[in-house]
């Protein structure tokens, strides 16, 4: 098995089924190292299987960040990824919490929900004249799916049907949504008789097989019809520019007063160490 991502439309072309499988150690930098409970990084391999789903959809050319961010244990999630399926993703421990996170920790424990927790979706164009879009709502309990999918449902106004499963090994997933069709007579036939037969696949079915041969198997009377096919991979845009300009005023100040001869700066996303000295 590998990384893949697939795109299928059901010939009567109001349906879209995306597939998403990624290997569990893909989904951040070889190089990282990890300060994080292996139990809380279904989180970081979830949100970037999701976003491989969504980014895979997009039509225009383009890049999808998605952020979770709460006063739980994980302050801060977030996954961006390209129309081409090259993704970087991080995860962030909440610096009040010391303490080693309890594995039996749920999603609502981790992120905590009590109001705080938020999740926002940004739509950037390769086309710098097209402004980004962006979409925020409150994280709802039930899990990551859950909260994704109530996004798109609300915020997008797309009827989408959204699960990802994390194994040891691998995370697999699925989207399904429904498409805008010039006679569209608000009945979501194939959608809804597609959710209830995907509610009722068992977890395993999904780890046994590859994603797209179980789906092209098991849909074989609907005739899906592939319409984009991608191998997603990790890849860190971080430059030296881009880090300098994002560094915080306090540091530019601590090296303008020459406080410090240099000062070491990490990317969050792959660790990369850039150095940055007074001239
Ligand atoms: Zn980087």
């Amino acid at each position: 098995m590998r990384n893949k991502c697939s795109t299928f439309l059901f010939p009567d072309k109001d349906t879209k089924l995306s597939v998403v499988q990624i290997s569990s150690n893909s989904c951040r930098s070889p190089d990282a190292s990890s300060e994080i409970e292996t139990d809380c990084n279904y989180l970081i391999r979830e949100l970037t299987a999701a976003n491989i789903l969504l980014s895979c959809s997009i039509k225009h050319q383009g890049s999808v960040t998605l952020q979770i961010s709460g006063n739980g244990p994980i302050s801060l999630v977030v996954s961006e990824c390209d129309n081409n399926g090259f993704y970087r993703s991080l995860i962030k421990k909440n610096s009040n919490y010391d303490d080693k996170i309890q594995s039996v920790c749920t999603f609502e424990e981790l992120i905590g929900t009590n109001k705080t927790a938020i999740f926002s979706a940004t739509i950037k164009f390769k086309d710098r004249k097209r402004n980004p879009y962006q979409g925020i709502v409150e994280i709802q309990g039930a899990g990551l799916s859950e909260s994704i999918e109530s996004y798109l449902n609300k915020s997008e106004q797309i009827p989408s049907f959204l699960r990802l499963y994390s194994s040891g090994k691998w995370v697999k997933g699925f989207l399904l949504q429904a498409l805008p069709t010039v006679t569209d007579s608000g009945e979501k036939n194939s959608f809804n008789q597609m959710k209830l037969s995907l509610s009722s696949i068992k977890k395993n079915k999904f780890f046994e097989n590859d994603i797209e041969d179980f789906f092209m198997k098991t849909h074989i009377e609907h005739n899906l019809i592939r319409t984009k096919t991608m191998t997603p991979r990790f890849r860190c845009t971080c430059t030296r520019k881009k880090l300098l300009e994002s560094l915080s005023e306090i540091l530019k100040k601590e090296l303008g007063q020459k406080r410090q001869e240099s000062i070491e700066v990490k990317c969050e996303f792959c660790e990369k160490v850039y150095c940055f000295s007074r001239d």
